[in-house]
């Protein structure tokens, strides 16, 4: 029924045994997940972003890991369950808090000038405006400021009919945060939004940068939202960088900071400082 009516309505869908295992399959999930927050059985990794013109590390993007019966989950599998069945805002108060303590031990240890960006899904935005201080509030208490962390969110949280949104992202520019647009080009790419809400950083989706050294309109994609960003006084970091090649092309086209695995996959977090220490641009 459910699928019939995603299929706008006045239809119908045959049941079938895929549908019947999908259902079991994130039922399970669901528990799992709920039973791995409660024993604290998730981790977090961190994958490097490298600054292009100063050539050195100066951010880190916190992503959730777990492991359950010795599998790895993916996040792209569980989050979606987590914002279906209300799990994910205790799931984002441990990223939050997991990675303020990975980078106040960063900072004991000489690496001050390190922010983390930690992913936020539309779901885990306040509704009341009472609330907007929580996360603020996360960082204080971990003894960090505001300016270490950036908030990682997507296009369907700026939307103008979410009016504390708005509220929120600019309460916590004014404190001090910054913001980035994640996936930015798979969605509607509003470019109202962007003028709208003050983001800082723009994320170019990694689908687009596979497609550029075979497709000439992914090319012009990538090079259309760096100029687009740049004059709207905008960063780009551009992810899923895996080759030199890569790196080389949208250097040339004057992106600032590259996520991928070409500098590293997302470490564990005790592999940090050894990482920081190695790093050769
Ligand atoms: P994202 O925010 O776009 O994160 C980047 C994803 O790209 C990560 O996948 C990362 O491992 C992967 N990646 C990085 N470099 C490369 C590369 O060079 N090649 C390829 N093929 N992939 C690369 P991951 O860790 O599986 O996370 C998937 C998504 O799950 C994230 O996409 C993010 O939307 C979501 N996510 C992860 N952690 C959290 C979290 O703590 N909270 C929320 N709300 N969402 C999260
Ligand atoms: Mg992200």
């Amino acid at each position: 029924m459910v699928h019939a009516k995603d299929d706008g309505r006045n239809s119908f869908n045959y049941f079938t045994q895929d549908m019947q295992q999908n259902v079991q399959r994130q039922l399970f999930l669901k528990k799992a997940l709920s039973a791995a927050l409660t024993s604290n059985l998730l981790s977090v990794a961190f994958q490097p972003i490298v600054s292009i013109t100063e050539q050195k590390i100066n951010k880190f993007e916190a992503l959730v890991r777990w492991k359950n019966e010795g599998q790895w989950i993916s996040p792209e599998e569980f989050i979606p369950i987590a914002e279906e069945f209300s799990l994910i805002r205790p799931l984002g108060e441990f990223v939050l808090n997991e990675a303020c303590r990975q980078l106040k031990i960063l900072k004991s240890q000489g690496f001050n000038d390190i922010v983390f960006n930690i992913n936020r899904s539309v779901y885990e935005i306040p509704l009341n405006k009472s609330e907007n201080g929580q996360w603020l509030m996360v960082i204080e208490q971990h003894g960090l400021k505001p300016s270490d962390i950036c908030f990682e969110l997507t296009e369907s949280a700026l939307a103008p009919d979410k009016r504390n949104n708005e509220r929120l992202f600019n309460q916590l520019r004014v404190a001090g945060c910054t913001i980035a647009l994640d996936y930015f080009g798979t969605g509607y790419s509003s470019l109202s939004y962007l003028r709208r809400i003050p983001v800082d950083y723009i994320k170019i989706d990694k689908s687009f940068i596979r497609g550029m050294s075979t497709n000439e309109g992914d090319n012009v994609l990538v090079s259309t939202i760096i100029v687009m960003s740049k004059s709207l006084g905008k960063k780009v970091v551009t992810e899923g960088v895996e080759t030199k090649e890569q790196l080389q092309q949208l250097t040339e086209l004057g992106c600032d900071c590259i996520q991928g695995y070409y500098f590293s996959k997302p470490l564990p977090s005790e592999h940090l400082v050894n990482y920081l220490t190695d790093y050769k641009y």
